[in-house]
């Protein structure tokens, strides 16, 4: 388990909101990460107690339910979380970024008919943008939300969704005016509890992350009523998702960063206490510039992480640095992951070791909130 030292963006308030995040994510997450992962979902009552302890949506204003805080406490939540060995909770989908398209784009009437609710865990949120044919070409989506009198009416299929076994509010990235590509986008939400036509598919089987829910989700002639879409206007979906992404890719950052420290004590850890030929793995020269090595790597994430959120805290975190965060922290987090691996030699391969599971784990935040070579793409445009 990893402390790390105060950072500058944080103070008395946050550090607070640290503990009971950390002590939530110990006491209530880690002990039933095995069985979560075996049924490959958390229990649904845990996004509950999590709301009743204030831990859900925590920057969404106060006046909508939410904690009325900052990024920082979306950030503390999220680091706590991989420093407690706790990653299956979707929280970074629910709060960090459904309930900010909702708070950011939504009217009055629907921020307080669903923050309130997310805020709770009343609802679990969750953001269908993945088609099976359609996962970086973002504009090249096909479910439609075709207006029809007072009503949308979605047809269509999602994958790889995330919460998407338990989420009672999803935001369904859809064509509005199929005939247009990005201009053709809108967001619509889909309140599963009320929709018929809508059901869910598998429960993927993934090489880790196997206590999240991720799930295919299918709309057949699903009708919501036409206030479901976010915001006033068609067509703006995917303005609301671009300015939206840099968030999404940064709090994947913050997961790496804290991922790399986790991955880097648990190592010294072992290292220190495990021997051959007679002395601590540790003392080999191999193990220590290995370890010296991932150790700066480390200290280069968290100036670099801290340095992005103290910049997306004073609203100038730009594009191109958010997708370097996103891209630069999880290409450094598989390879901690694999190198950490390899000095636990054959114990590493071994699920009930944490190392394991930080290996399966991080493999995919190198594709999703866009593939880092999408990230590439983007950070190559502003050069
Ligand atoms: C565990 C998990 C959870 C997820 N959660 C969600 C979720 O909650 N909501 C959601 O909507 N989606 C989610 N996704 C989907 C994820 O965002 C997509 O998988 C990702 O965007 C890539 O899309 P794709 O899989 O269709 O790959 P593709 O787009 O088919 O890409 C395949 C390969 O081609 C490369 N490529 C594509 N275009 C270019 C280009 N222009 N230049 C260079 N290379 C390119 C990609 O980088 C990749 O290496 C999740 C995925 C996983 C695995």
């Amino acid at each position: 388990m990893t402390t790390a030292p105060r950072p500058a963006w944080s103070d008395d308030d946050i550090e607070a909101f640290r503990d009971l995040a950390a002590t939530f994510f110990e006491k209530e997450c880690a002990p039933n990460e095995q069985r979560w992962g075996e049924q490959q979902h958390v229990d649904r009552d845990i996004w509950r107690k999590a709301g009743d302890l204030g831990l859900l949506c925590p920057s969404i204003p106060t006046e909508y339910g939410g904690g009325g805080g900052t990024f920082a406490h979306e950030a503390v939540v999220a680091e706590e979380q991989v420093r407690r060995l706790a990653p299956s909770l979707g929280t970074s989908v629910h709060s960090t970024i459904v309930a900010h398209y909702i708070n950011s784009y939504g009217t009055d009437e629907q921020k307080q008919r669903w923050l309130p609710r997310l805020s709770s865990g009343e609802l679990v949120g969750a953001i269908a943008m993945t088609e099976p044919g359609t996962g970086s070409d973002l504009q090249n989506v096909k479910t439609k939300a075709i207006r029809d009198g007072d009503e949308y009416v979605i047809d269509g299929s999602k994958t790889f969704i995330t919460n998407g076994l338990l989420a009672e509010l999803i935001i369904v990235v859809a064509k509005t005016d199929p005939d247009n590509a990005a201009s053709g986008i809108s967001l619509v939400v889909v309140e599963t509890e009320q929709a018929r036509g809508f059901s869910r598919g598998r429960v993927l089987k993934k090489i880790g992350q196997h206590g999240q829910d991720t799930a295919e989700l299918f709309f057949d002639g699903v009708r919501v009523p036409a206030s479901n879409l976010i915001g006033t206007e068609e067509g703006q979906g995917f303005v609301q998702l671009m300015q939206q992404l840099p968030q999404e890719r940064l709090i994947i950052g913050v997961v790496a960063a804290a991922a790399i420290e986790a991955a880097l004590a648990e190592t010294i850890a072992y290292t220190k206490q495990r021997e051959a030929f007679g002395k601590p793995i540790f003392a080999f020269q191999n193990t220590k510039f290995t370890l010296a090595d991932l150790a700066t790597t480390a200290k280069i994430g968290r100036v670099f992480i801290d340095d992005c959120i103290a910049k997306h805290l004073r609203g100038e975190l730009d594009i191109p640095t958010a997708s370097m965060a996103k891209y630069w922290l999880t290409e450094q987090q598989c390879r901690v992951a694999d190198e950490c691996l390899q000095l636990f030699g054959g114990y590493g391969y071994m699920t009930e070791y944490p190392i394991a599971t930080m290996f399966t784990d991080s493999r995919v935040q190198k594709i999703y909130g866009g593939t880092n070579e999408i990230m590439k793409e983007i950070i190559s445009r502003f050069l």
